[in-house]
């Protein structure tokens, strides 16, 4: 992205070769390619961000090349909203997360097709295997998205890590007929905003000299994890573009995002210190939490069952997991741990079924005993799309899953607190003077 001093390398993303120049290419000597990387900093950095272009709509025009050339949008089903739109539908205006008549309307000619995930998570896994060729270092961040941290591995390759990782998009492109944008830093953050600069087919750099130049007149928005609901918050303080966050006060920030503001206020300055994190393998999913004062009656640990039950929910859907295996564990007074397990006939991702399969189990140790921790764990996994289709006999589970998924929609935009309570409430009310009335038990996060 800058200019910086001469002569600048340039590395062909087509052919691979590598020029040096007194002056900027335009094309690439050797193959006339005009998709050169070139920056100052190209051969010192080595933390990427790689993520696969309209992962599902691409693999879909990949499997029917009648598409090749046509708006196509992956979604519908119950929620009826577009999962992932090709680059084409994009101009149109289509957005994944839009309702599909909304898109429809943008897009009448956009050819609609229903998401098969199960050859999505199959091609998803094969990109994954192909980044650890790479580097041990992988951490992904959802089924077409993950840093790499490629430090050290010049030596592995015969090559610094920005033509390693030329030459991976190349392969991905080669080996499963999709294409993937890559982001190169020093930090995840920058990374990540880097892959997102040219989409499809992209290859961008945020070097250490220009990332606080090149973040300053950026709004808030573009830092990953900011909903609009953070946005209009830090607005309301004045602060509008990133570079607005460099001199913030701390006590200012912290009044406005809480926890959050000294570390909006290091990335503005360029810090993220964050490490990639390789991915171990998930084995169980679960929530607990250790009562303030020890609990025997069901009526009094169903509702903390349920808030645990919501808790695991939400991290078997951010794993993009569903779990077969419904496992209960409680720690007597006198610190025996219980664990009880059911099997459901599918895997399941909604808090709505843990809880039910939970609750049987718990109200059979509810034999008088004294708990003093209570927690729900998944196990058995399988892909999301595997998960609560229900059948003839189960017609409330594609029910249950249009209203969770509808309201994870809502805590999204919301946040978790007002959405929490409302379902919460429909559960039967704890007796008044109860133990827990006193005082909400703090929970604990056994996998974080
Ligand atoms: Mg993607």
């Amino acid at each position: 992205m800058s200019a910086g001093p001469f002569p600048l390398r340039s590395l062909c993303r087509d052919c691979l070769a590598d020029h040096d120049a007194a002056v900027p290419l335009r094309r690439c000597p050797a193959c006339g390619s005009p998709r050169l990387i070139r920056h100052t900093e190209r051969d010192t950095l080595s933390l990427a961000h790689i993520d696969c272009d309209a992962f599902y709509a691409t693999i879909e025009k990949r499997d029917d090349p009648s598409l090749q050339d046509k708006p196509v949008i992956v979604g519908g089903g119950k929620r009826g909203v577009v999962s992932t739109c090709c680059y084409i539908a994009r101009t149109y205006g289509v957005r994944s997360a839009m309702p599909m008549f909304k898109a429809l309307k943008a897009c009448p000619e956009a050819v609609v097709i229903k998401p098969d995930m199960a050859k999505y998570v199959a091609v998803g896994r094969e990109v994954r295997r192909m980044m650890r060729e790479l580097t041990p270092l992988v951490e992904p961040l959802s089924i077409d998205e993950a840093f790499l941290d490629l430090s050290g591995t010049e030596r592995l390759h015969h090559a610094s890590p920005a033509a390693t990782l030329a030459r991976f998009a190349r392969h991905v492109e080669a080996e499963l007929g999709i294409t993937v944008s890559i982001g190169l830093s020093y930090a995840k953050f920058l990374a990540k905003v880097a892959s997102d600069l040219d989409k499809p087919r992209g290859f961008s750099i945020i070097g250490r000299a220009e990332a606080v130049g090149f973040l300053a007149d950026k709004p808030l928005g573009l830092i990953p994890g900011m909903g609009p609901a953070s946005v209009a918050k830090l607005a309301e303080g004045g602060f509008r573009l990133i570079g607005d966050l460099r001199e913030a006060p701390v006590d200012k920030l912290f009044r406005l995002a809480g926890k959050d503001g000294p570390r909006l206020k290091n990335l503005a300055n360029g810090i993220d210190p964050r490490q990639v994190t390789p991915e171990r393998e998930t084995k169980s999913v679960s929530s607990e939490t250790t009562l303030d004062v020890d609990l025997a009656r069901f009526e009094e640990l169903e509702p903390i069952l349920w808030r645990l039950c919501e808790k695991t929910s939400k991290r078997l859907k951010a794993q993009e997991l569903a779990g077969r295996t419904i496992t209960l564990k409680l720690k007597t007074a006198d610190f025996h741990i219980i664990t009880r397990a059911a099997r459901l006939p599918e895997p399941t991702q909604l808090a709505a079924r843990l809880f039910t399969a939970g609750r049987d189990l718990l109200k059979r140790e509810c034999n008088g005993a004294q708990y003093r921790l209570i927690g729900i764990g998944t196990s058995d996994f399988s892909p999301p799309g595997d998960a609560d289709h229900g059948d003839l006999a189960d017609t409330a589970t594609p029910r249950l899953k249009a209203m969770e998924g509808a309201l994870d929609k809502l805590r999204a935009r919301y946040g978790d607190a007002a959405i929490g309570k409302g379902l919460s409430l429909r559960l039967p009310q704890r007796p008044a003077g109860s133990a827990i009335s006193r005082k909400a038990p703090e929970e604990e996060d056994p996998d974080a």
